[in-house]
């Protein structure tokens, strides 16, 4: 049984003051407006509804506890666009965050005080207004327990209109109750960047970023060597690069690890090492976030590993 992603089950989704940059873009094209591969029954086959195992790990609607550490909290799953390669494209249709479960939500996290780190993500987490934001906030600041929040979200790309002022100021007052406020922002190339995103993300303060590498969209190191200078230039560091996960209707963004491998290798002789982003992989099933390439250190048994994949001679002393 195949699904129809195009126009029933993950349909065109595109701000309209967006569109104009989509269309002038061939990377954007391919990353926001949707085409029949992905109805294809053979590609379908070969991809995940829930490829990176979110089910597994749900403690209640809105909560993955994953690492010991930290929380994903999913307070929206809407979006104000649908990226075509989305690995929640399949839990985005339906919006399930209603005040029990955030009880539940907070009780979790008070049971739970090894964890310090609350992580909003989605969806999109600016979809919530203001005030709702400051209400989630408020109430995770009372458990003492949790001392870092974390927005991960496209917003500032797909709608930098929504970083108003009283936005940016409403955040850096809660900077002042946790010990550390970070957005992470979702970005895949250059071209998602205009003055108006720059100044938006100038004013909102330092950030990271987030990565997927995608197949005709940016694999190749010519690519995201200007989409990593970009974002430095701008107040941004680069966190993590995600090589793609295999989602089902979205196998055509999908690209083979070797692959991968080369173009992260060749960006680590081009850019300075607080540049450089973790290439990493979700094992699919739920396993979590692996480093997809450590050219370093791959071995536990003390053999490192040269870029080309030889052995080096070097053998660790062995402690006394
Ligand atoms: C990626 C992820 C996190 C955050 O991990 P960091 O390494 O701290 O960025 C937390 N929970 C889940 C389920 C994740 O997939
Ligand atoms: S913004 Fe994120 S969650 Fe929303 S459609 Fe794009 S990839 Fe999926």
């Amino acid at each position: 049984m195949t699904r129809d992603f195009v126009e029933t089950n993950f349909p065109t989704l595109i701000p309209e003051a967006f569109l104009s940059r989509v269309k002038a873009s061939r990377a954007l094209t391919k990353q926001f407006i949707p085409t029949e591969v992905e109805n294809d029954v053979q590609t379908q086959l070969q991809g995940l509804q829930d490829p990176i195992g979110d089910k597994k790990y749900q403690v209640t609607k809105n909560l993955i506890h994953r690492y010991t550490s930290r929380a994903l909290f999913i307070p929206t799953n809407k979006c104000p666009v649908h990226c075509r390669y989305c690995f929640r494209r399949n839990e985005l249709m339906d919006d399930t965050f209603d005040s029990k479960e955030f009880a539940a939500s907070l009780t979790y996290l008070r049971a739970h005080p090894e964890i310090n780190e609350v992580i909003f993500t989605g969806g999109d987490p600016l979809m919530l207004s203001d005030s709702k934001i400051v209400k989630l906030l408020k109430a995770f600041s009372e458990i003492s327990s949790i001392k870092y929040i974390r927005f991960h979200t496209r917003m500032p790309i797909t709608n930098p209109g929504r970083l108003t002022d009283s936005f940016t100021t409403m955040w850096k007052s809660f900077e002042s109750v946790f010990s550390r406020m970070t957005f992470v922002l979702h970005t895949n190339h250059i071209d998602e960047f205009d003055q108006k995103v720059n100044q938006a993300l100038k004013k909102w303060g330092p950030f990271l970023t987030q990565s997927v590498l995608l197949k005709d969209v940016n694999n190749s190191k010519e690519e995201l060597l200007k989409l990593f200078e970009h974002i430095i230039s701008i107040g941004g560091t680069p966190y993590y690069l995600h090589h793609p996960d295999k989602v089902e209707g979205a196998m055509h963004f999908y690209l083979s690890l070797e692959e991968g491998r080369k173009i992260y290798a060749a960006l680590r002789d081009e850019l300075p090492g607080w540049a450089i982003p973790h290439y990493v992989l979700d094992i699919p099933g739920g396993d979590g976030k692996t480093l997809a390439f450590n050219s370093e250190s791959y071995e536990f048994s003390g053999r490192f590993i040269n870029k080309d994949s030889s052995y080096s001679d070097y053998t660790p002393p062995q402690p006394q």
